[in-house]
């Protein structure tokens, strides 16, 4: 064996993520708030446990895939959390997608009680953590990159330091404005072909095969072109990652066009009822402004 691995958080990706550990020849142990979702993991190989130091007292590293900002905090400072018991190996990857400005201060707090911290938020979907295919963008220590680095590589493809802590959030936001843009660009695409009469289905084969293509258009056309609204990638989870793109460009000054009107498109999906549903649901803020 590898070593020890306290997985906490086995949700849509983190369930797969902690699965191709096992693979790589690491002992998991894994963690959820929500017994079911550690249940569902017998016969994987994980080590269910049903406290949070269970799975992070023996860890070498303790890897979190976390909805939010305030979820990796609780795990930080929460009353079983890392700072009140330090794992063995005093060094946590978070791979959850959360605010750079929060990672920065939790990992000065958990720096002074001598625990590492990396951000390290991923990027290529349910898919992309089955096939330990993602792309990993790691911000924080060369030294804890470079002991990290190993877990990293049962779970993805293309792995880089892009630098200090909050970095790999940054460059993860930043791919989140360009998702959601193209997401907008798509639909503006399907609604204006549909209207026009041209077979969509055939269309987003033809623009697969030139300039137009893209990971969404891919991934995701096929979806919304059939309205099939079931969730990879929750429009609620995009919600909070282009909040967080637009409370950090007003931290900085940057006026952010693109990201604000797709946010609002976003905000009527989710009022509408489909934040439960994945991306590709975006498309029904088409269908009712065109009256379909
Ligand atoms: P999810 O909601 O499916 O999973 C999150 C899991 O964390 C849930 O099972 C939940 O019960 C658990 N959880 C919440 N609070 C907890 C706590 N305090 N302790 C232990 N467990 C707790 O979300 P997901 O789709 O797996 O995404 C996780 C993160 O990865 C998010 O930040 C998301 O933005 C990011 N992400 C998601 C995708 C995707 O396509 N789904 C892709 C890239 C990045």
């Amino acid at each position: 064996k590898k070593g020890n691995v306290g997985f906490v958080g086995l949700g849509v990706m983190g369930r797969e993520m902690a699965r191709n550990l096992v693979v790589a020849g690491y002992t998991v142990r894994a963690f959820d708030v929500v017994p079911a979702a550690v249940e569902v993991m017998s016969g994987t190989g994980i080590i269910p446990a049903s406290t949070l130091a269970e799975v992070t007292a023996d860890a070498d590293i303790v890897v979190t895939m976390l909805p939010d900002t305030p979820h990796v905090a609780e795990v930080v400072r929460g009353a079983g959390g890392l700072l009140a018991f330090p794992p063995k190996g005093r060094l946590l990857v978070d791979m959850s997608t959360i605010s750079p400005e929060a990672t920065r201060v939790l990992s000065q707090e958990l720096a002074q009680a001598g625990i590492a911290m990396l951000d390290a938020p991923v990027s290529g979907g349910p898919i992309g953590a089955k096939d330990a295919t993602l792309s990993i963008m790691v911000g924080g220590d060369e030294d804890a990159f470079l002991r990290a680095k190993p877990v990293l590589e049962g779970m993805g493809t293309t792995i880089n330091h892009v630098g200090v802590s909050g970095a790999g959030q940054t460059v993860k936001l930043c791919n989140q404005l360009i998702c959601g843009i193209n997401l907008q660009a798509i639909c503006e695409a399907l609604a204006l072909g549909r209207a026009c009469g041209v077979d969509l289905n055939q269309m987003r084969e033809v623009l697969m095969g030139g300039s137009a293509n893209s990971w969404m258009l891919e991934k995701l056309g096929s979806a919304m072109i059939d309205g099939d609204a079931a969730a990879g990638f929750r429009i609620d989870l995009m919600l909070k990652d282009l909040r967080l793109v637009l409370e950090t460009a007003q931290h900085q000054s940057v006026p952010l066009p693109g990201t604000s009107l797709v946010t609002s498109q976003y905000i009527d999906a989710r009022a509408h009822g489909e934040g439960s549903n994945g991306n590709q649901a975006l498309f029904r803020v088409y269908d009712r402004m065109s009256g379909q």
